[in-house]
């Protein structure tokens, strides 16, 4: 491990709760494995994975009023639906917090909750590592995802967007209208 991202590790595990912080470095190296395969920077992948929920280290009201102070735009979508904060401020803290000025990174940050249309590889990796890792509670249809992973990434990020908008349908939340778009868009792919 570099000198960097054990520093960034180190920080992290004190500023996040024990699962969140087992959860990230489970997407570290889920992301790695993915880079692997699709032939990505590692490197990236693994710092992107570690920082994707350093937004998470208060609640998601805290996040907020962070985002205001730090003069954060939230779009209307995002404050109905405050799970979302968290990306757009872990990008803005990746930056200022642990020093990460490749914008690559930040926008893999930025965009792991929602996906978006025509992602990076290394957005589509943190995406997915996201919902793969390992310390993932099973579901139905994980193991397929898993597997797709690994041999058409294009299809997990429209199995994975689609049981997000099932999902939040089924337990009447909104859904983000970026996660609708990122369907669509991998639908056809
Ligand atoms: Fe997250
Ligand atoms: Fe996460």
């Amino acid at each position: 491990m570099t000198e960097e991202l054990r520093n960034i590790s180190k920080k992290l595990s004190k500023k996040l709760k024990r699962d969140r912080y087992e959860h990230t470095v489970g997407v570290m190296y889920t992301a790695a494995s993915l880079a692997m395969r699709h032939e990505a920077d590692m490197a990236q992948a693994l710092t992107a994975g570690l920082l994707h929920d350093c937004g998470k280290f208060c609640t998601a009201k805290e996040q907020i009023t962070l985002c205001r102070e730090r003069q954060i735009e939230l779009t209307a979508s995002e404050l109905s639906m405050p799970a979302l904060v968290h990306a757009k401020l872990g990008a803005y803290l990746a930056k200022s917090e642990y020093g990460i000025s490749d914008h690559e990174i930040c926008s893999a940050i930025m965009y792991h909750t929602t996906g978006r249309p025509d992602m990076t590889m290394l957005e589509k990796i943190i995406y997915i590592a996201d919902y793969i890792e390992p310390n993932r509670r099973e579901i139905p249809g994980l193991a397929e995802v898993r597997h797709l992973a690994f041999t058409d990434i294009n299809r997990a990020v429209c199995r994975t967007a689609k049981a997000t908008v099932r999902y939040l349908e089924d337990s009447g939340k909104p859904v983000d209208p970026m996660t609708i778009d990122t369907y669509r868009f991998y639908k056809e792919v």
